[in-house]
């Protein structure tokens, strides 16, 4: 139970807020950090799911060295897929390891504090029934909130249409024909997992053909780096390498050029060790959009239009959506609305400053929401690091501000006798030293 006004609290446990936790407390501020650790990757995602990133773009950002993924799995290599419950578990030891404290709740409300000043800024309602309060508060609960289905499917029945981030399981659909709207990863491994389970599944995919990601050369020559580019978190060539190791620099484009970027890079493609996966089970239509969909006795039917031709109509017992997620502030309904109409938005994403800062002083935004301002790194783990560093120094460096100042008061020797152990400013057990400079690594 805390009865004080903490420094910052951040909303989220998953990689975005355990990286952006660890680099407030590195900076010695007071944090909470609100949620179960790893929930959306241990609870909404097929257990028998492989990473599509590269080991050494899964890793979350910790100050200090012998965190990252590769640290604690030194076996694996570029070109060795990471099954989902080896990322957990390496995200649970992150949690368990470096930002212990933890707290196991939910967020329900975040509202500006009457008054503000010293006593904090945001008062936040727990689902434990505590209303605790910040100064700051960083929002990072990731994409479950933001899945999007095309209008065009609208007109079908819950039961009959899901998103993909809906299933963990696929067993129900045995026998059945199930369309999967989508052409990406979420898709084209849904189609996967139908199939494996005894499903007829079918993939509407809008683009002309199935693009799949070139299988990783751990260690490429000379020669291959300097014609494709270095190798990023993003994948391979110059420009990605930009957008992925210094994500800052997106913010120099204009902002038209920056939603381009968004939408391109890295967009709808396979995982290459998927491919051979993809086999006869798996009915691929390409160039195919949907233009409608309705009930039709009991079953969907989802009409398509394709370049020449007229459309089809295509009917299935399920449709699942996977298309993907965007953000929209209007979806974050933890924000009361008063706070959150006062939050600036463009592409329905919050306008964040050069440290993730949105229009409102003391709140913040890290993960997918922060995409339509940093660019397309901010949708994988691979941007954490960064954005945890940014939030962490300008948190630090507001509340630093803020601080009174510190009386001067000149210790005798013989005051400190008898107290050594005590006296001076030590943090608290396994806590870092609250001056310790962040490593600029
Ligand atoms: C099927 C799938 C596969 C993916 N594969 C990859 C991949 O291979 N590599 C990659 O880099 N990215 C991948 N991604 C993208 C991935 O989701 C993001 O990279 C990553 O989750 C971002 O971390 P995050 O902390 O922003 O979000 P999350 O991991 O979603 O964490 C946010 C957390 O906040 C919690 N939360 C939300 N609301 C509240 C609240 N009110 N109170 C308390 N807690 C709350 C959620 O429960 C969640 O645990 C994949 C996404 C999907 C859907």
């Amino acid at each position: 139970m805390h009865d004080s006004t903490a420094d910052v609290l951040v909303v989220g446990a998953g990689p975005y807020g355990l990286s952006t936790a660890a680099y407030l407390r590195h900076h010695g501020l007071d944090v909470r950090i609100i949620g179960t650790p790893m929930e959306f990757w241990a609870d909404r995602m097929p257990p028998g799911m492989h990473l599509k990133s590269e080991p050494f773009a899964s890793s979350l950002g910790a100050p200090h060295g012998g965190a990252t993924f590769t640290d604690r799995n030194p076996g694996w290599r570029t070109g060795r897929p990471i099954p989902l419950s080896t990322f957990v578990e390496y995200g649970r030891w992150f949690a368990g390891h470096i930002v212990p404290y933890t707290e196991e709740a939910r967020v329900e409300r975040i509202e500006r504090a009457e008054g503000g000043g010293a006593g904090g800024r945001y008062e936040v309602a727990l689902s434990t029934g505590e209303t605790a309060r910040a100064r700051a508060v960083v929002i990072a609960i990731g994409v479950a909130a933001f899945a999007r289905v095309p209008d065009e499917l609208s007109g079908l029945p819950a039961e009959l249409l899901t998103h993909s981030m809906d299933h963990r399981e696929f067993g129900r659909f045995e026998g059945q024909e199930v369309a999967v709207v989508g052409a990406g990863q979420s898709a084209l491994e849904t189609a996967v997992f139908l199939a494996e389970a005894g499903a007829r599944p079918q993939i509407l995919a809008r683009t002309e053909r199935l693009a799949w990601n070139d299988v990783p050369v751990p260690a490429p020559s000379a020669l291959d780096r300097m014609l494709r580019g270095p190798a990023s978190g993003l994948g391979r060539g110059y420009r990605t390498w930009v957008w992925s190791e210094h994500p800052w620099t997106t913010r120099f484009l204009p902002d038209a050029t920056r939603q381009h970027l968004l939408r391109t890079t890295m967009g709808p493609a396979g995982a290459w060790w998927l491919r051979d996966r993809v086999d006869h089970r798996v009915h691929v239509m390409t160039g195919r959009t949907v233009t409608a969909a309705r009930e039709s006795g009991g079953r969907a039917a989802v009409t398509t239009a394709g370049a020449v031709g007229s459309p089809w109509e295509h009917e299935v017992d399920h449709v699942i959506a996977a298309t993907g997620f965007v953000p929209d502030l209007a979806r974050i309904d933890i924000l009361a609305p008063e706070l959150r109409e006062r939050v600036k938005a463009r592409h329905r994403a919050p306008v964040l400053g050069s440290h993730f800062q949105s229009s409102v002083p003391g709140l913040y935004f890290a993960g997918l929401t922060a995409a339509p301002s940093f660019g397309p790194v901010m949708r994988f783990v691979h941007g954490a690091d960064f954005a945890a560093r940014r939030i962490a120094a300008h948190v630090a460096a507001n509340a630093k501000a803020a601080a009174p100042p510190v009386e001067t008061v000149t210790v005798l020797e013989s005051d400190t006798a008898g107290t050594a152990g005590t006296a001076g400013n030590v943090g608290h057990a396994g806590q870092t030293s609250p001056h310790a400079p962040v490593n600029p690594r």
